[in-house]
């Protein structure tokens, strides 16, 4: 039996081209690269069938994102360059409104063009936009609703190749590399398409700030998530064990901090919680899976130590909860490894 490997080439006018790190100016790590390896590989198997993403409009994206951000990514690039701004260079914002510039005032207006408000939703310098930004994260969110689509008409397993990624975008932010949140996106589809309560397994490296905060103060989505201990790594301000949600959410949301160079042992460990958690929390939905291979050791920007077959034995772990699963491509950049780490992680959850 195949899995649907869900993807299209959307992605590849979304190079971003640099970043800003540490104070330098560097090249994307999130890069069309990281997507053609990963599909590669599994295609290389015979066991993945290659499945384009269907149309799903707006409103999925609308009931999650507020719309002046989808706005903003829809409009950012052809507003700089109807301003003139030079179209080999991707757009960063370079002002931000931190909530202490307005502080007790009660400031309500942006500039007109949108790639100068890019500082009052964005909040890194990591996630340029380019000319084919927008499409790429609307094909992204096509392709786990497609997943889903497949998954809700019994396929046990489906895998959403989707890039940009998306769990660091908020209801009204971006930022890491994040547009769209397509977990989250996914996860509210679920729901609006008849489940009760959906699950949401964060294993990418960085904590999902965007989907935590989007089900903050929800009972109906849970989000768990294993990830570097923000006390020391991106995203720094969130992802503490504390935070667990807020109003009828209390307690559907959980952080699985994890200290720098955690092996496979520990990661399986603390990994048995978090389906532990999934499993009294009772979801009647598909487990939504976030998947980052930032995990692994050699990634140029994380610092876990986890290696291949640690992937196989996540992914035969999460098989053994016997839901079926819709998994979503977040980070991993270390592009050598991606295609190895993806086959082993799915090949044993399928
Ligand atoms: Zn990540």
């Amino acid at each position: 039996m195949t899995t649907p490997l869900v993807a299209s080439d959307d992605h590849l006018a979304h190079d971003g081209l640099v970043e800003l790190l540490a104070g330098r100016e560097v090249p994307c790590f999130e890069s069309p690269q990281r997507a053609i390896v990963i599909r590669q590989a599994l295609l290389a198997t015979g066991t993945y069938e290659l499945t384009p993403p269907t149309a799903h409009g707006p409103d999925p994206i609308t009931a999650v994102h507020d719309p002046e951000m989808i706005d903003l990514v829809e409009h950012a690039w052809t507003d700089a360059m109807a301003a003139g701004r030079d179209p080999g260079r991707p757009l960063l914002p370079d002002t931000f409104l931190i909530r202490e510039y307005a502080g007790r005032m009660a400031l309500d207006q942006l500039p007109p063009r949108r790639h100068e408000r890019l500082g009052a939703f964005c909040f890194d310098t990591a996630t340029p936009i380019v000319a084919g930004t927008a499409a790429a994260a609307r094909a992204a969110v096509d392709i786990g609703l497609t997943a889903l689509d497949l998954v809700l008409a019994g396929a046990p397993l489906a895998y959403g190749l989707c890039r940009p990624p998306g769990h660091h975008a908020g209801r009204n932010l971006i930022g890491g590399y994040c547009f769209f949140n397509n977990a989250a996106i996914v996860a509210q589809a679920a729901r609006d398409r008849g489940a009760q309560r959906v699950a949401i397994l964060d294993i990418d490296f960085h904590h999902g700030n965007g989907t935590q905060q989007i089900f903050w103060e929800r009972e109906d989505i849970a989000y768990v998530s294993l990830h570097g201990d923000p006390a020391g790594i991106y995203p720094h301000y969130s992802g503490y064990a504390s935070e667990r949600g807020a109003l009828e959410g209390e307690g559907f949301n959980l952080n699985l901090p994890l200290p720098p160079r955690t092996d496979g042992d520990a990661y399986l460990a603390a990994l048995r919680v978090a389906l532990d958690f999934i499993v009294s929390f009772g979801a009647d939905a598909p487990l939504v899976v976030s998947l980052g291979f930032d995990t692994y050791h050699a990634d140029p920007i994380c610092n876990l130590g986890l290696v291949t077959d640690d992937y196989a034995r996540i992914g035969s772990a999460i098989a053994a909860l016997g839901m079926p699963a819709v998994v979503l491509q977040e980070g991993g950049y270390a592009v050598d490894a991606l295609g190895a780490n993806a086959v082993a992680f799915l090949g044993a959850l399928a």
